[in-house]
């Protein structure tokens, strides 16, 4: 099994959860990462919490997403 050593691949995953759920591979990808790296466990922390703050959880219905952050 490949470790996913790699940060940047990392933080792109995380970014990508954010938008759509990920695949139970990328999951199990991520969890070892994490456990391997704490710093990459941090980050997806704190976007986690941005994206619960972006989420008004008073906007119940049709929450569009606004913006894309495709490169
Ligand atoms: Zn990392």
């Amino acid at each position: 099994m490949n470790l996913l050593r790699s940060c940047k691949k990392a933080a792109e995953l995380i970014t990508l959860a954010q938008d759509e759920p990920l695949s139970t591979l990328d999951k199990l990808r991520l969890k070892l990462h994490f456990s391997i790296c704490g710093n990459c466990r941090n980050v997806e922390q704190q976007i986690a919490q941005i994206g619960l703050l972006m989420r008004s959880p008073l906007e119940g219905e049709d929450a569009s997403p606004g913006n894309d952050a495709a490169p």
